[in-house]
């Protein structure tokens, strides 16, 4: 479904806040575009952030752990764990009734490619301004990026929410992938939490530990190359 002008466009979206839902075409991209609606249980899917913080925590510290040249430093982990998780800040806008379909909404602005490029800049230059970072700065900022843009494609494999503004503030339209693993199954909450423990969490940590790994051994065979 192709929406052509802005008013247009917020139409669609004031439907969505009203009954999300998971059912829509897909586009050439291969991305299923969000564009209709139904129940009052998929109207509450819409405040869940599942994947929860620490599982996009764990991807931007697995980014960290590979992106780097060398062994990854504290300070680059943490900031890119935080990263990944920081999304998710759009939250705070459920108790202030922001509507779901507004470009501050849960998954709108906050998990578009525009704000991951602003905040990667931001945050590169904020916590890594000392001449010690100047060699690294711009991969540093690389896996920034990464971890941030993690955050959208993670949530775009569930089916909780009316899907992810990727691209905002150009765009309202909605996306998520063909492909969603996550979402609510028969197990309740615990249920839930292994899904995502099963499908990112823990194949998070396992690729961030490998990489830590790899990293720490390759530094005394460097140190001799020398
Ligand atoms: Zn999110």
């Amino acid at each position: 479904m192709r929406i052509g002008d802005r008013r247009v466009r917020g139409q669609q979206a004031v439907s969505l806040a009203a009954f999300p839902d998971e059912a829509g075409g897909s586009c050439s991209t291969s991305i299923s575009i969000i564009t209709s609606a139904s129940s009052e249980r998929d109207r509450c899917r819409c405040r869940s952030t599942v994947p929860t913080p620490i599982s996009h925590a764990a991807v931007g510290f697995a980014i960290a752990a590979w992106t780097q040249q060398r062994l990854p430093t504290g300070r680059v982990c943490i900031v890119a764990a935080a990263c990944a998780a920081l999304p998710d800040i759009d939250a705070i806008g459920w108790p202030l009734h922001v509507s779901a379909a507004s470009l501050f909404g849960h998954r709108g602005i906050t998990h578009s490619l525009t704000f991951a490029l602003v905040t990667a800049a931001v945050a590169t230059i904020v916590f890594f301004r000392g001449n010690q970072w100047t060699q690294g700065r711009a991969r540093i900022a690389l896996t920034l990026g990464l971890a941030l843009v993690s955050h959208a494609c993670l949530d775009a494999l569930s089916t909780y929410s009316v899907g992810v503004e990727f691209f905002a503030p150009f765009s309202q339209q909605r996306f998520r992938f063909p492909w969603t693993p996550l979402g609510p199954g028969s197990g309740g909450v615990l249920g839930q939490l292994a899904q995502e423990a099963v499908v990112i969490l823990l194949p998070a940590v396992l690729v961030g530990w490998l990489g830590i790994k790899v990293r720490r051994r390759s530094v005394p065979s460097r140190a001799a190359a020398a």
